[in-house]
């Protein structure tokens, strides 16, 4: 079935996504890739990436970035190392993005994907300004290669994201929607999120998720799929409902034991394969 593939997040060298040979196992149609580093960045690296995924059948269908001296220890760590919100990397970062879209194109790839960190809540702050300017070149830059690029959800409410997309006004900028990312950071209720950014979801991590008892302090806790607070039928329902037909991309951050993150995977396969047979089934 070509509606709601599923994938899994998956890294070569870098990021915490699966290992390639657990991809294998798993046996999934799809995979969104962590970049490798910067070393590995190059054509024939991608092209060697790219043909073992034909062989195995598996589409990429988005590349990330991350960058070295990120952090997700705890919530203000990452408002000052995430994305090209930092100005001090900002540059070194922009330029490496462009390295990356360049690496996605070789993988025949047409999405880069990014936390781009926190975005100031207020737009008249200084800082909202130059980022929403690194945005735009980074879309133009996207867009010379044929690709779009995907905000990855978490850090900012619904509203935010559509005020920022608003003022880069780039129609190749879109959305990889993360549910759990909303209930970890305590930015808002997923399903409200999803409906009022529908416009611009191209992507979707499936990711379950705990709230914080102090939301936006302290992080929630992620939970295996099906498990926490995001409600995984009401989310696939919601993405029927907003005519959401692309991947499923599940998102395990657990790379300190391979062995339960591959289980937990896997119960999440069957979990999501049942309910697209719910929801896709008199169609
Ligand atoms: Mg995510």
């Amino acid at each position: 079935m070509d509606i709601w593939p599923i994938g899994v997040f998956a890294s070569v060298d870098a990021g915490l996504g699966v290992k390639w040979d657990v991809i294998k196992e798993l046996g999934v149609p799809t995979i969104q890739l962590h970049a490798p580093h910067p070393s590995k960045r190059d054509q024939a690296n991608a092209e060697a990436l790219k043909k073992q995924l034909d062989e195995m059948n598996v589409r990429c269908t988005a590349v990330f970035g991350g960058f070295e001296g990120e952090s997700y220890a705890d919530i203000p760590t990452v408002a000052e190392t995430i994305g090209l919100v930092p100005p001090a990397t900002r540059p070194s970062r922009l330029a490496e993005m462009f390295q990356i879209s360049d690496f996605a194109k070789w993988l025949g790839c047409d999405t880069v994907a990014l936390h781009l960190g926190f975005i100031p809540h207020d737009t008249k702050d200084p800082h909202y300004e130059p980022i929403v300017a690194a945005t735009c070149k980074l879309c133009d830059y996207c867009k010379s290669n044929g690709q779009f690029l995907h905000l990855e959800t978490g850090q900012e409410t619904a509203e935010g994201l559509l005020e920022f997309i608003a003022a880069v006004g780039a129609d190749n900028l879109k959305i990889n929607f993360d549910p759990a990312n909303m209930i970890l950071y305590g930015t808002g209720e997923p399903i409200e999120a999803l409906r009022s950014l529908s416009h611009h979801v191209r992507s979707v991590h499936c990711k379950d998720g705990t709230w914080s008892k102090k939301p936006g302090e302290t992080w929630g806790a992620e939970v295996p799929l099906g498990e926490g607070d995001v409600n995984m039928r009401k989310y696939l329902e919601t993405l029927h409902e907003i005519g959401y037909t692309g991947p499923l991309t599940i998102e395990r951050e657990i790379p300190e034991d391979p062995l339960r993150q591959k289980q937990e995977i896997g119960a999440a396969i069957e979990l999501l394969s049942q309910l697209r047979s719910e929801f896709w089934e008199s169609e």
